[in-house]
Order: structure tokens, then C-alpha cells, then sequence
């Protein structure tokens, strides 16, 4: 009798060790890309069509497009285990993010574009950040930076003119202290854009860091085309 009972005993706690340890990520990251994106630039690609969401179009601005934790070799990881798709969270912070971390696919997608984020990129942080510490995260970082207002007061504007990378880059890091990556792509007519400006964050989301690597894909032109919104 006492025999059996130590064996349920331990069958139990080896159960309760396997199921802890699906819940615990075992991915550890280093710090995050935080990137920003310019939602003209998205949708003026070739074969890309846009909608507003029902709050109506988004305030000209840079906005978010991911926080994306990486490894110590600069790598970003992506879907992993324990990801859970949930909605409860968000409904506090959904006017938050519609201003902050807005998505214009066509048809609107809405918060699946958060969810797919936090789903493919935000569980990988989970070990510091839960789900609405992730997206607060990204949402104080993007309004600590503007970088829309940054790019204003040195004269770089969204109006259709092409500027030089290096001045832009240069612009953001007197207002910052930290220089960014720019990304860039093509509008429809195959002129180069700016599309995407990214920082490294520590690993709590707060603090800009110095990159330990560099992402790949950089802008390698010299003049980028600003689309006007
Ligand atoms: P990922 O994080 O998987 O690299 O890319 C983002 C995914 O979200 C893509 O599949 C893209 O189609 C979708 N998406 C939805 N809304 C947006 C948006 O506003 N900007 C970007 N870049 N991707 C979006």
C-alpha cells in the first residue's frame, strides 16, 4: 500500500515537473530591435492596397511595427513555446495601440496584427515581460523617441522629396543620443523609401542600448524618398 502510494506520489510530481517546464520559455534574449515603420511606405508597394481601420486613418507619424527580442549573436527569436493567442489583455490598451501600433491591411485585420506580433515575437521576452508589459513597453518607447518630431525639426518632412540617409540618421540621433538602422523599399514606381527605423532596447523595454550586432537588410542607399501620408 505505502508502496503504491509513493509511486502515485512521484508520478504526480514528475507530471507537475513536465508541465511547469512547457510553460517556462526556455529562450533567453539579450535585448530587443524595436522597429518603427512608416505606414505610407507600406502601403504605396506594388500590389499592396491599405484600408483605415474604423477609428479612421492614423495621425501622420512613425509607428510601431514590432519589439523583437534577440539572442547575444543579434539573431531575433521568433514563435516560441508557450505562445498563447490572448485577447482579455488588450481590450484595456486597445486605444492605446490603434494610435501607437496601428495596421492598415486590407481587409482590416484589426488586433490580430498585436496579437500576431506578440504571438511570433513577444513570447520570447515572456520570461520578463507578460503580455501587456510587452506592448506598454513598446508603446511608452515609440512616444519617448518620436521620431516623427525629430525628423520635423531638421526639415525632414513627408513630401514626396528624396533626402539623404545619412542626414536622417544624423537627425534622429542628436534627438535620441542613439543612432538608428534605416530599412528601406520601393514604392510602386520603384523609388527608394523610407520604411523602417530601428533601435536596440534593453531587456526590459525601457532603456535604448547600443546594438551588439547589426540587423540585416540595412538601407544601402544614399537618398530616400519620404512619401507623404
Ligand atoms: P512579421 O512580424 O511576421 O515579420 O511581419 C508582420 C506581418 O504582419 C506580415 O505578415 C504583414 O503582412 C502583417 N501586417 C499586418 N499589418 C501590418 C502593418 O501595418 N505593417 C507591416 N509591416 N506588417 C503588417
Amino acid at each position: 500500500m505505502v508502496k503504491w502510494s509513493i509511486s502515485i506520489l512521484l508520478i504526480m510530481l514528475l507530471n507537475l515537473a513536465v508541465t511547469s517546464l512547457g510553460n517556462v520559455p526556455n529562450f533567453d534574449y539579450h535585448a530587443f530591435y524595436f522597429i518603427h515603420q512608416w505606414l505610407p511606405s507600406y502601403c504605396n508597394q506594388k500590389g499592396t492596397k491599405c484600408c483605415y481601420p474604423p477609428t479612421g486613418r492614423p495621425a501622420a507619424d512613425f509607428t510601431i511595427y514590432g519589439l523583437w527580442p534577440y539572442n547575444d549573436g543579434g539573431n531575433s527569436l521568433q514563435n516560441c513555446p508557450g505562445s498563447s493567442y490572448d485577447v482579455a489583455p488588450l481590450k484595456a490598451i486597445q486605444n492605446m495601440l490603434q494610435k501607437d501600433w496601428p495596421s492598415l491591411t486590407c481587409p482590416q485585420i484589426g488586433r490580430k496584427f498585436w496579437l500576431h506580433e506578440w504571438n511570433k515575437h513577444g513570447t520570447c521576452s515572456k520570461s520578463v515581460l507578460d503580455e501587456l508589459a510587452y506592448f506598454h513597453a513598446a508603446s511608452n518607447m515609440k512616444n519617448k523617441l518620436n521620431i516623427f518630431e525629430a525628423l520635423s525639426k531638421a526639415r525632414i518632412i513627408p513630401n514626396n522629396q528624396f533626402y539623404q540617409v545619412e542626414n536622417i540618421k544624423a537627425a534622429i540621433t542628436q534627438a535620441t543620443g542613439y543612432r538608428p538602422f534605416i530599412f528601406c523599399n520601393h514604392d510602386a514606381e520603384g523609388n527608394s523609401q523610407i520604411w523602417q527605423v530601428i533601435f536596440c532596447v534593453d531587456k526590459s523595454g525601457t532603456k535604448l542600448v547600443n546594438c551588439s550586432g547589426s540587423p540585416q537588410g540595412q538601407c544601402a542607399y544614399s537618398t530616400v524618398k519620404f512619401p507623404s501620408y
